[in-house]
């Protein structure tokens, strides 16, 4: 993190840093850079913020709470720009993030997973998601565990309103970015097996501030970072 001599974030220096350091990642076990996507999760920051980002090249922002996002989404638009659901969902906030997100990271259940589809034929979109996996079987954690990932894969293969790209994970929080690596090859291990069933999961979603180099190299298409790009939170 740079701040300036104001002591204000230097967003712009910051986006182009993690810039460099996702095309260094990509480089080093011969992916394509321009095939990974930045999401900037965007918890807790207000607007203006985010225009900043805006301005220096950001195009996907990622929010965790849904009145939260409601807000911001008025207020800066949704014209060229991506919005991702990344937080645990709610069932009874489907209604609203059916209508406001471009993708959502965090389906995790067969019940979530049908509520959505319900709303999103309502508003007669299809709703593109993630399945988001519990890899290190933490009680405290979200996400549904491995084994019965490929079950709800099935389950939303059957929802007209409801489109699969991939799946999602969020490793216990490590210092040691090299500590995670074992869930993020967890992770690409399980879409290799789901898609053996004819499923394809194009999208991985896996990489925070801490780790997402790591992430890269394990086959990340998607990072969501915060604090690398905006600073600590308050
Ligand atoms: C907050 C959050 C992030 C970003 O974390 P940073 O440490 O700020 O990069 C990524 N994914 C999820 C699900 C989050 O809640």
């Amino acid at each position: 993190m740079v701040a300036d001599s104001m002591g204000e974030i230097d967003i712009k220096g910051n986006l182009s840093k993690v810039r460099e350091r996702i095309e260094k990642a990509a480089d080093r076990v011969g992916s394509d850079p321009q095939t990974i996507r930045l999401i900037a999760v965007t918890k807790t920051i207000e607007a203006e913020r985010i225009r900043e980002a805006i301005s220096a090249g950001a195009t996907i922002f990622g929010e965790n709470y849904v009145q939260e996002a409601r807000k911001k989404i008025e207020e800066i638009g949704h014209t060229s720009l991506q919005w991702h659901f990344i937080g645990h969902l709610q069932t009874n906030k489907a209604k609203y993030a059916g209508r406001l997100f471009d993708l959502i990271h965090s389906v995790d259940s067969i019940k979530l997973a049908r509520e959505l589809d319900r709303r999103a034929a309502a508003e007669g979109r299809v709703i593109d998601c993630l399945i988001e996996v519990n890899c290190s079987q933490e009680e405290s954690k979200f996400g549904i565990r491995k084994e019965e990932t490929l079950e709800l894969a099935n389950e939303i293969k059957g929802l007209s309103n409801l489109f699969l790209k991939g799946l999602m994970t969020m490793p216990p929080y490590f210092d040691d970015p090299e500590l995670a690596r074992p869930y993020f090859i967890a992770l690409r291990r399980l879409k290799e097996e789901i898609e053996r069933n004819d499923i394809p999961l194009p999208e991985l979603s896996m990489g925070m501030s801490v780790d997402f180099e790591v992430a890269i190299e394990e086959g990340a298409t998607m990072v969501r970072v915060g604090r690398a790009i905006f600073g600590e939170r308050r």
